[in-house]
């Protein structure tokens, strides 16, 4: 289902409509619309890696920096074999306006390659991490521009491109990258952060809805990163994961699936697929369509189509993933009354998470996982309730996506005309 929608949806024209529509909405001047709907600079790389076998493979590696009003530009890389440079163009703008919805000093970046790293030896990921930053040092910096983990990269990738950096530079700059390893100046919780926000902002949503979480139960599309800390985070909450389906297959139990022995076994296998303590297989179709009460699409971009939309039973949607949800199947949403908690609030832990690891660095002193927590916590809460109180101030019916874009676009906008960038 994926790659058809992929085909048919440029998520760029998607994230500029969105931008297009908050901006008349607002009222604001053209040139607000003008200065976003483009990126500062996108830089596109031949990146040469010789492969296991001998041979010399050259991939396409990119990097978008959208917008840097409030502070460096910052974003995730991700290595996927589809990216292309409008996907890297159009989460660089969801990265602007996630970092002004939680109030971080961030503009809006992103990184890509277009690889298939489950094809690849760890040596030839090294050597393509590094090169990546060869290519991309010039625009990279601690106050410049400041990648992290996306779609198949994690903390020994950044480890590899943090240390291709400072050689680059001839000195340390571990602010330069985030979700690194503890051991390199990593913070604590940053592995597992954006997962964390986003069950804080599912546990936020769920009072709103008068639902207890104490045995709602629970499906997690994507079982990576964002998707196996959301579910253990929920599940300790009380939540009951009843399924869970990732890239290579799907387990469905209606009495509750194991969530640690879960996590374990995927640590394992790489995949859920065919884990012993599940009863049933079960599609991303079919798990989009179960009766639950939560859903955390948390895999890649347009997976809740208007016709997965019609199907969907869940109370509450949690986007862990960036842009899970089209602009028709939002509509369908919003007439079933279906909280959704949009992406650039819900997943907005791990660029909260990624800016206090930076604190850290430029400090050198570094907090423990308890203090970390916490303060994840008062900013995905503050995050949340300024997005939920301007949708109920707004003077008319808007979703939560809307009242995120237009409370982040407002401050943008003000930030920008105060700089003098848009008169
Ligand atoms: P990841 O590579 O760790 O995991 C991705 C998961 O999705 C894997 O389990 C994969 O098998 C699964 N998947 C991919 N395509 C699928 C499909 N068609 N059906 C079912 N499962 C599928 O990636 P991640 O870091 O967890 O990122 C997931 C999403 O969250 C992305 O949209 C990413 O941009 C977003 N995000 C990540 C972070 C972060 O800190 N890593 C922060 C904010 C947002």
């Amino acid at each position: 289902m994926s790659n058809q929608a992929k085909e048919r949806i440029n998520t760029y024209e998607v994230a500029k409509k969105r931008l297009q529509k908050a901006t008349e909405e607002l009222a604001l001047p053209a040139s607000v619309y003008e200065r976003l709907k483009d990126c500062d600079r996108v830089v596109e790389a031949a990146l040469p890696v010789e492969m296991d076998g001998g041979t010399l493979r050259v991939f396409k590696g990119y990097r978008a920096q959208h917008n840097n009003v409030f502070g460096p530009y910052k974003g995730g890389v991700r290595f996927h074999p589809e990216v292309d440079l409008d996907e890297a163009k159009a989460l660089s703008i969801w990265m602007t306006i996630k970092c002004a919805v939680a109030r971080v000093p961030y503009g809006g970046g992103k990184g890509a390659v277009a690889c298939d790293p489950l094809q690849m030896s760890a040596g030839e990921i090294e050597r393509l991490s590094r090169q990546y930053i060869r290519a991309m040092a010039p625009v990279l910096g601690p106050h410049k521009d400041i990648p992290a983990p996306d779609v198949n990269t994690n903390a020994q990738v950044m480890a590899w491109m943090t240390d291709e950096y400072c050689n680059i530079q001839g000195y340390d700059a571990l602010g330069v990258i985030t979700g690194k390893p503890l051991e390199m100046g990593g913070s604590a919780g940053r592995e597992t952060a954006t997962g964390q926000g986003v069950m804080f902002s599912v546990r936020e949503a769920a009072k709103i809805k008068g639902l207890d979480l104490k045995n709602a139960t629970l499906a997690v599309q994507g079982y990576g990163n964002v998707g196996s800390a959301t579910a253990r985070f929920l599940a300790r909450e009380g939540c009951k994961l009843i399924a869970v389906a990732d890239i290579f297959g799907g387990v469905y139990d209606q009495d509750g699936l194991d969530a640690e022995a879960l996590y374990r076994y995927c640590r394992e296998k790489g995949t859920v697929k065919d884990f012993p303590g599940s009863k049933d297989s079960i599609t991303t179709e079919e798990l989009f369509a179960l009766d639950c009460d939560i859903i955390v699409p948390a895999a890649m971009e347009n997976q809740i189509t208007p016709q997965v939309a019609q199907n969907i039973k869940a109370k509450i949607i949690g986007e862990g993933a960036n842009g899970p949800t089209t602009p028709e199947a939002d509509e369908i949403l919003q007439e079933k009354d279906i909280f959704v908690v949009p992406d650039i609030l819900a997943n907005s832990g791990g660029v909260v998470t990624s800016y206090f690891e930076w604190v850290q660095n430029n400090y050198s002193y570094y907090w423990t996982a308890e203090e970390v927590a916490k303060r994840l916590e008062l900013k995905m809460v503050e995050a949340f309730n300024h997005v939920y109180d301007y949708q109920r101030n707004f003077g008319k019916s808007i979703t939560m996506r809307e009242a995120a874009f237009m409370y982040a676009l407002q401050r943008l906008a003000d930030a920008m005309k105060i700089r003098g960038w848009i008169r």
